[in-house]
Parts: structure tokens; C-alpha cells; sequence
């Protein structure tokens, strides 16, 4: 036993802190966890879990008028934003309470304050305390990115949309990746004007192209305004409170809330790296090695604020290696291959492995096949809302590469494919199975 506090201090007890904390401290190692705000973190507090709750309260809007195609006599519906809203709020807390009782549960020792590194071995509390330890894990996350433009302050992110009081009649939301996409959804349904804003000329970087393309289509059919290459200039608040944006390119736009979803930074602001020579990478993320190590020896660093993957199941990976690997002799590292995302857009869109353009790179010589159908529901809903699902294969071998997909429920669909992608099955295996019919997920064996 080392002569420090704890052998282990993390600070953040965010998807990878609580997991790094728990795992370790079940290994026999001494753990204490230093959280500012809320234990869970951002995916429980503010982020995944919310986000889709409101998904889900959102679909009803669809779910409510389509059901009369189906027989039900649904009299006119109103939404209760507070009541939603409350009720999801109160999932958070049930969810905040759970993850501190498996802390406790583990005996691990929690700070509810902010910590900052002093040193190699030691830790200031907000409360002035210095806690000492062996080996101190970083896992403080990302924070949302406001633009520096002349009334920024008007606007709110997505740690503020949770709570709002009331549910705005205009929202414009500035940015193009997956949080913008899937706010302009739920607040669509909901019923309010959405204008997205976008200083480029795309939405969601990174997803294939073709599937990109039709949620833009789709988005815009349910009533979505778009407006690319249109960066901020400046948000003017007007005497009835309500705010008016002005942009680039294109008119000013009148809105009740601004939603900024233009990023999120490695969250390293005043945590003090500094005095302990830990070091950031081009971009602000802290620098850490295939097993989280910083450049100090006994500081260690995963999740969000390291930038390698900005997902809830990769910090909770890079958290449990981390424990495995240090605490539990059982050295272990992350893959990152095939990695499966999603985007709660409505509809929802997923994706594995490489993309149609990215396999075109790499491979030179690829084959693709592809479904685009209406899902049976939409068709008696009378609903015009085409699925597409794209295989992207290795042409000389059949691997299948890449899976992409939006239509819906894709998320679900799709995590069962990653595991044949991740399994480096080919077209050929795919063929090899027995549709299962009749489903909306029989296409990826039926593409010819
Ligand atoms: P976090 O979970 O952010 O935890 C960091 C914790 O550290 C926080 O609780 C913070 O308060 C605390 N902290 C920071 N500094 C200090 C300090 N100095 N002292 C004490 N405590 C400190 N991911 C998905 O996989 N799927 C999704 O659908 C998804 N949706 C998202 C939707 C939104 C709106 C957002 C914002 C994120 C979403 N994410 C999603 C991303 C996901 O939430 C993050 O990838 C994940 O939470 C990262 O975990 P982490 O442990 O690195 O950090």
C-alpha cells in the first residue's frame, strides 16, 4: 500500500471516471472521485439519455397522426413541454442517484466539488483541501463550444436546452453535426419553426454522403429550413425578448432561442496540466499513449478530453481498460475499428465502418449495394419517407466494409450488422442468411 491519500484519484466522474473508479476500486485499489456538477456525467445528465427520452416524446407527434391510418380514432392532441420535460428530469435524477450508489457501493470515495492538479501526486479541491494519490485519472469530458460573436450570451447549448422553461415557438440551432440534427428533430415535432444554421456547406461530416443527403431531403420535407455557408455575426436581443440572428449571406432570422451545437472542446480549461507537465496534442486534447498515459508517468487520461472517439461506450472502454490494465493485471487496449454511431434524427440514422468515399480511398476498388424502399408502416401511413441502407464491400474479397443506414429504428437494427462488419463477414455470408420477413432489416440480406 502506497503512503498516498488514495492509490487512485479521477477526476470527473463522468461514463469513463465512474467505470474507472468502480472497476478499480473492485480490484482493491484505494479510489476517491472529485465531480463538479452532477455524478453520471454528461451522457446521463446532459447528453445520451436525455437527448433520447426527448426522441422519444418527440415521435409521438408522428406515432399520434399516423395511428388513424391504422383504425385508432385519435382526437386532436395537445404537447405539455414542462410536463415532458419534468418527467425526464426526473429519470436523470433516478440515473444520478443509481451511479452514486454503485460508487458507494464499490467504496469509492466521492468529492462532490471541482478538483485541479497541483502536482504528479497531488489534488486541490475546491474546498482548498490537497488530497495526495499515486496515480490520478483525467476524465473531465468535453464542454460546448460557443462561437466568440457579439451576443453569444443570448444563446444556449445543449446543457441549457433541457431545462428551458417553456417550449420556444422559433429555435435556430448553428451547427451541422449529429446534436444539431437531432434538436432540430425534437423541437420539429414538437412543433416549433427550426432553422439550422451552418457556416459550411454540409450537414453531419463524416457520415456517407448519399445517406446525409437524404436526411437533408426528409428534414426539409417535415419543414426544416436549412441555411449553409451562413456563419454568425452577431445575436441582437429585442425589446419583447425575443432575439434576432445575424448572419452572412442571408437575411436575419427572428427566433425565441438560439441553440449553439457548434462543438465540443476537451474540457482542460484551469484543471492546472500545466504544473504537472502534462501535455495537450494540436487540437487541446490531452496526449495519452495506447494505454491513456499522459506524458507523466502515473497521470492517465480517457473519454471525451482526449478526443479519441467522442462517444459514451468508448469512454466507458477506454475506462475499463485503464482499471484492467492498471489495477487488475490484466493488461488490455481499445480497438477502435469499427466503431458503431448513431444520429436520433428523425428518422434516425446509423453507421459502421467505412463509408462509401472513404472505402473508394483505401480500397480502390469497391462494390456497393443498396436498398431504397418505404418501410411497410409508412406505406399505410401514407407516409413518403424512403429508407435507404447502403453495403459497402471490398470488391476483390466481398468483405463487407462499411454499413450505412437511415430509416426507421437503423440504431437498432444496425448494432446486431456491426457485429458481422466487426466479425469481417462478406456479402457472400450476408446472402448465406435466411431473411427475416417480414422486417424492415431483411434488406440487408436481400440486396443483390
Ligand atoms: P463526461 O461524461 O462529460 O464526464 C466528465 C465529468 O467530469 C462531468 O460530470 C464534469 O462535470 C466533470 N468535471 C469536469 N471537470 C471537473 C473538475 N475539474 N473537477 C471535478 N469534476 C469535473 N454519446 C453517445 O455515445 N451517444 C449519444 O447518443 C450521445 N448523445 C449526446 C448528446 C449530447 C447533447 C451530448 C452533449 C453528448 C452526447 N454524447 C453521446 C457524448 C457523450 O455524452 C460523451 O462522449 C461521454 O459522456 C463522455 O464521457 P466522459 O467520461 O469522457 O466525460
Amino acid at each position: 500500500m502506497s503512503d498516498y491519500d488514495f492509490d487512485l484519484f479521477v477526476i470527473g466522474a463522468g461514463s469513463g471516471g465512474v467505470r474507472a473508479s468502480r472497476v478499480s476500486a473492485s480490484y482493491g485499489a484505494r479510489v476517491a472521485v472529485a465531480e463538479e456538477y452532477r455524478v453520471g456525467g454528461t451522457c446521463v445528465i446532459r447528453g445520451c439519455v436525455p437527448k433520447k427520452l426527448l426522441v422519444y416524446g418527440a415521435h409521438f407527434a408522428e406515432d399520434l397522426h399516423d395511428a388513424r391510418r391504422f383504425g385508432w380514432n385519435v382526437p386532436k392532441c395537445d404537447f405539455d413541454w414542462p410536463r415532458l420535460r419534468d418527467n425526464v428530469l426526473g429519470e436523470v435524477d433516478r440515473l444520478n442517484g443509481l451511479y452514486t450508489e454503485t460508487l458507494d457501493k464499490n467504496k469509492v470515495t466521492i468529492f462532490h466539488e471541482r478538483a485541479t492538479i497541483e502536482g504528479p501526486h497531488e489534488v486541490r479541491l475546491a474546498s482548498g483541501k490537497i488530497v495526495t494519490a499515486d496515480k490520478i485519472l483525467i476524465a473531465t469530458g468535453a464542454w460546448p463550444v460557443v462561437p466568440e460573436i457579439e451576443g453569444a450570451e443570448h444563446g444556449i447549448t445543449s446543457n441549457e436546452v433541457f431545462h428551458l422553461e417553456t417550449l420556444p415557438r422559433r429555435v435556430l440551432i448553428a451547427g451541422g453535426g449529429y446534436i444539431a440534427n437531432e434538436f432540430a428533430g425534437i423541437f420539429r415535432e414538437f412543433g416549433s419553426q427550426v432553422t439550422v444554421v451552418n457556416r459550411s456547406d454540409m450537414i453531419l461530416r463524416g457520415y456517407d454522403e448519399q445517406i446525409r443527403d437524404r436526411l437533408l431531403q426528409i428534414s426539409m420535407a417535415k419543414g426544416i429550413i436549412f441555411r449553409f455557408n451562413a456563419p454568425f455575426q452577431k445575436i441582437e436581443k429585442l425589446e419583447d425578448g425575443s432575439l434576432r440572428a445575424h448572419l452572412d449571406g442571408c437575411d436575419p432570422i427572428d427566433c425565441d432561442v438560439v441553440l449553439f451545437a457548434t462543438g465540443r472542446r476537451p474540457n482542460v480549461a484551469g484543471l492546472g496540466l500545466e504544473t504537472a507537465g502534462v501535455e495537450l496534442d494540436g487540437k487541446g486534447a490531452i496526449k495519452v499513449d495506447e494505454n491513456s498515459r499522459t506524458s507523466v508517468e502515473n497521470i492517465y487520461a480517457v473519454g471525451d478530453v482526449t478526443d479519441r472517439i467522442q462517444l459514451t461506450p468508448i469512454a466507458i472502454r477506454e475506462g475499463q481498460a485503464f482499471a484492467d490494465t492498471v489495477f487488475g493485471n490484466k493488461p488490455s487496449v481499445v480497438d477502435y475499428n469499427c466503431v458503431p454511431s448513431a444520429v436520433f434524427s428523425h428518422p434516425p440514422i446509423a453507421a459502421v465502418g467505412m463509408t462509401e468515399a472513404e472505402a473508394r480511398n483505401k480500397l480502390g476498388s469497391v462494390k456497393v449495394y443498396s436498398s431504397d424502399f418505404r418501410a411497410m408502416k409508412n406505406v399505410l401511413a401514407g407516409r413518403n419517407e424512403r429508407s435507404l441502407y447502403k453495403l459497402v464491400c471490398d470488391a476483390e474479397t466481398g468483405k463487407v466494409v462499411g454499413i450505412h443506414m437511415i430509416g426507421p429504428d437503423a440504431p437498432e437494427i444496425l448494432q446486431a450488422a456491426a457485429i458481422a462488419v466487426k466479425a469481417g463477414l462478406s456479402k457472400a455470408d450476408f446472402d448465406a442468411t435466411v431473411a427475416l420477413h417480414p422486417s424492415m432489416s431483411e434488406e440487408l440480406v436481400l440486396m443483390r
